[in-house]
């Protein structure tokens, strides 16, 4: 096929003014009309500029997108050339992202780099830009795209409000930090129009997350939010609801932090021991506990990334995918660090997802691209840039949230580059150590082996950052703010780190070494006291006994589920070891997984869940199509039954690890059941694997998820050994609140009385056939949800291992007999708040 690579003009013909397309699909295909007319492209590259929209995000920003073809199929180009639509009234693009001038590429190689530098120029001009946006002259449009010299070099600045306003003081204890500001840019997005946030002169788009970060609004500061556009109104009094309804959490979480500060002890002081005194690196105590051991320096992670410029469409395909594969992966890990963790440390990863939606970063990136730089050096550079404006911030935790910032630009760049990637953290040494670097992300900190690090000692970094949370969750002794000093030590040196008054002592004599040891001991007895509670059984006064399991995915997270009083694993996700990772495991390594979980187990059940991807859970390596409506799509058992290459290697990697298990202490479920004819065909499978394998009979068991098995329970139930309610899918389809909705999550109440109901019906029907019923989702872990749980029959509990010793101690306190007569008050509730009402009464 012909082609040229001359560079690309722009004759009138190939601009259309004044366009009105029904949407994007639209408006790319009216685009690309112009191209075929001019016989730039095959018809067909309208298609792949179709496609590629679903795996990568065209819009630059600015109300400009520039949609072209996938990489693959440039051989349907003929010849270079672009084609401006312009959409005076704006079409959407993406939420809150609004097209006005849609600019269509057509190149076989790089030659459209410049059309793209003019369009980045312009979009430092924004009142230049906005008027190409309606001008009734094509003229203006071919002048701009092709004068290079047009646009300023520096960004226009306004200070004013927008036409619709309000004003609020900032009454947030900790100032706006990340987590907050991600919710007011959620709101903001669906404006067709801008929305400002302005704090005397200083004003931030309050679409951009990183943009609002950088105000460094404190609590007191008066503000200014402003929007225009049709819908500025209606915008500005969602973010205004927004914006005062999470004062009280913010307050709320502020004085829970200011509690727990209070609660902790003052740590350890070493003996006094004549004309010694041990060398001590001092910094702020992070997360309480005394750790002994060797430290181990982590190597300053090289941040040196090479510039080796590709052409600007490779480039630029590069990226999108590395922003959207790391968005999966940042979900993934929110997923899971909510599982294991709970919902507020998996807040850090929303929003660093969220950091990674901000346009000026990526925007910066594309600019540094189209100078002729490589995508890994230009993403590096962008978020460089934007991590030292917010660094410098005053307030300390608007500047922790530098470290998120690069910690998410890491997770793109070595997506960009794997060379990149820097393995230190992964070579730790065989022996437990204390880890010391000169600062650690929250995703290595949320991915650290505990059984390798006992303590972490970083040269940077605040109390209030997200290492320091995950830290204490992990109940990891801890200090940040140690200094450069921290990084000068020797491998291997001896050290006590005091993770309550934030001490590294270094080179400890043996009394030091054996005082130290006695303290640990003393809190050791008396936590043991403490969890002495934890591992009683379930048992209420009147002698009836649930059993409490824990929801737990890997088998280094299974000690510390036992410790937490659990008695065993009532939910392994197993779709967790596909989501962590960019391929699928294969029967073997899941295989050594279950068996080491089986192992950490020691006799104890471990119910496994197979797969259950689809929904929230998307694996994207796996390229299943895209679903418009994936809750109610091919999920969980409707998409193992259509790929036997994922259902039948994890069953065949179940079996042989039941070959070597206690008998009964392995336990399979599946997932999103929803008819008979799905148990019957699973069950088939299985029993052909099994028989091939000759391994031993396990219990199966299903989900009750969707509202159709708890209504049909009782004919389910004759053929399946067990039925475990997942509270929070059942509920999600029982009261069609999509479980992740921004606003309506939050009246998903697993104790409203229909999806009570629909539990009584589920353990009615499970009792006829003397089958139990446990429950595994997240109303388990509520001591109330709980007690309500235990009254309506079932018996068996599995929640995230922090959970149990609240849910035991319930139970412990009530007896069964009041616990039926509560549920029994429940059901009749009219609503949720009633149910919830009933509290008072659950002992
Ligand atoms: C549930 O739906 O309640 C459940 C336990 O499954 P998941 O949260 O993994 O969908
Ligand atoms: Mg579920």
């Amino acid at each position: 096929m012909a082609t040229d690579t001359h560079p690309l003009s722009l004759p009138p013909d190939l601009i259309r003014l004044g366009a009105a397309p029904a949407g994007k699909e639209a408006a790319i295909r009216e685009a690309a009309q112009l191209l075929i007319a001019a016989g730039c492209i095959d018809p067909a590259y309208a298609d792949s500029m179709i496609r590629r929209e679903t795996v990568a995000n065209t819009f630059l920003g600015h109300g400009v997108a520039i949609p072209h073809g996938m990489v693959d199929d440039r051989n349907l180009v003929r010849r270079n050339g672009i084609a401006i639509l312009q959409v005076p009234d704006g079409v959407v693009w993406n939420d809150g992202q609004t097209a006005r001038l849609v600019v269509a590429i057509a190149a076989q190689s790089d030659a459209h780099i410049a059309i793209l530098r003019r369009l980045t120029r312009l979009m430092q001009d924004e009142a230049r830009l906005n008027a190409l946006f309606t001008t009734g002259d094509t003229a203006d449009l071919v002048a701009a795209l092709s004068d290079e010299s047009a646009a300023p070099a520096t960004p226009a600045t306004e200070a004013g409000d927008l036409a619709e306003s309000f004003e609020w003081v900032v009454d947030y204890p900790t100032g706006l930090h990340a987590r907050p500001a991600a919710a007011w840019v959620e709101a903001a997005r669906s404006a067709s129009g801008r929305v400002r946030v302005r704090h005397g002169q200083e004003t931030a788009d309050g679409k951009t997350l990183v943009a609002l970060l950088q105000l460094g609004l404190r609590p007191g500061d008066r503000i200014a939010v402003s929007a225009d556009g049709p819908d500025a109104r209606a915008v500005l009094n969602r973010l205004r609801a927004t914006i005062t309804g999470l004062s009280a959490r913010e307050k709320a979480d502020a004085a829970a932090a200011a509690r727990k500060a209070k609660a902790v002890v003052q740590g350890w002081t070493p003996p006094v021991s004549a004309g010694r005194e041990m060398p001590v690196v001092a910094g702020i105590g992070a997360s309480p506990g005394l750790a002994i051991g060797p430290v181990h320096v982590m190597p300053k992670a090289d941040l040196t990334v090479p510039d080796r410029p590709v052409p600007l469409l490779d480039g630029g395909n590069r990226l999108h995918e590395a922003l959207n594969l790391t968005r999966q992966q940042l979900k993934a890990l929110a997923d899971d660090t909510a599982r294991r963790l709970g919902p507020a440390e998996a807040g850090i990863f929303a929003a660093q997802a969220e950091l990674l939606n901000d346009t000026d970063v990526i925007t910066l990136a594309c600019q540094l691209m189209v100078e002729g730089h490589g995508p890994g050096w230009s993403w590096n550079e962008a978020v460089e840039r934007s991590a030292v404006r917010l660094a410098a911030n005053p307030n300390p935790v608007l500047a922790g949230r530098a470290a998120d910032l690069r910690d998410v630009g890491r997770r793109v760049l070595t997506r960009i580059d794997p060379d990149l990637r820097s393995g230190s953290i992964r070579d730790l040494p065989g022996t437990p150590c204390i880890l010391v670097a000169d600062d650690l992300s929250p995703s290595d900190t949320a991915a650290l082996d505990m059984g390798r690090v006992i303590g972490l000692a970083t040269a940077q970094g605040g109390p209030t950052s997200h290492t320091a949370i995950l830290a204490r969750t992990l109940g990891l002794p801890a200090m940040v703010a140690g200094g450069g000093a921290l990084t000068e030590l020797a491998n291997g040196t001896t050290a006590i780190l005091d993770g309550q008054s934030g001490r590294l002592y270094l080179d400890p004599t043996e009394a030091d070494l054996a005082a130290a040891h006695g303290w640990i001991e003393e809190q050791r007895i008396k936590k043991a006291q403490q969890e002495e509670r934890r591992s009683l059984p379930a048992r209420t006064r009147d002698g009836h006994t649930v059993e409490i399991g824990a929801n737990v995915n890997r088998p280094d997270q299974v000690a510390m589920a036992l410790s937490q009083g659990g008695e065993g694993v009532g939910l392994m996700r197993t779709e967790f070891l596909f989501l962590e990772r960019g391929d699928a495991p294969s029967e073997e390594e899941q295989y050594e997984t279950y068996r080491a979980m089986l192992e950490a187990l020691d006799g104890r059940p471990l119910i496994v869940r197979a797969l259950d991807i689809g929904g929230d859970k998307q694996v994207p390596h796996l390229h299943l199509p895209h679903e418009e409506n994936p809750f109610l799509g091919v999920r969980g058992a409707r998409l193992l039954l259509r790929h036997p290459e994922l259902l039948e290697p994890q069953l065949r990697a179940l079996y042989r690890a039941a070959k070597n298990a206690k008998p009964g202490a392995l336990l399979i479920m599946f997932p999103m059941i929803t008819t008979l004819r799905e148990i019957e065909t699973l069950r088939a499978v299985c029993d052909r694997i099994r028989a091939e394998l000759e391994a031993p009979a396990v219990p199966l068991g299903i989900m009750v998820e969707v509202p159709a098995a708890a209504i049909q329970a009782d004919v389910l139930a004759r053929h399946v050994d067990f039925f475990s309610i997942g509270t929070n899918d059942l509920t999600q389809y029982a009261l069609a609140i999509d479980r992740q909705h921004p606003e309506l999550a939050a009246e998903a109440d697993s104790l409203h009385p229909s999806v009570l109901r629909l539990i009584r019906l589920t353990v009615e029907g499970a009792e006829k056939h003397g089958r139990w019923v446990g429950v595994c989702g997240g109303i388990a872990g509520d001591p109330f949800g709980a007690a309500l749980l235990a009254g309506l029959g079932v018996r068996e509990l599995s929640m995230t291992p922090r959970d149990i010793p609240g849910v035991k101690d319930k139970l412990r306190g009530s007896d069964l007999a009041g616990l039926r007569a509560l549920a029994q008050r429940a059901l009749d509730c009219e609503s949720s708040d009633e149910v919830r009402a009933l509290e008072g009464e659950a002992s």
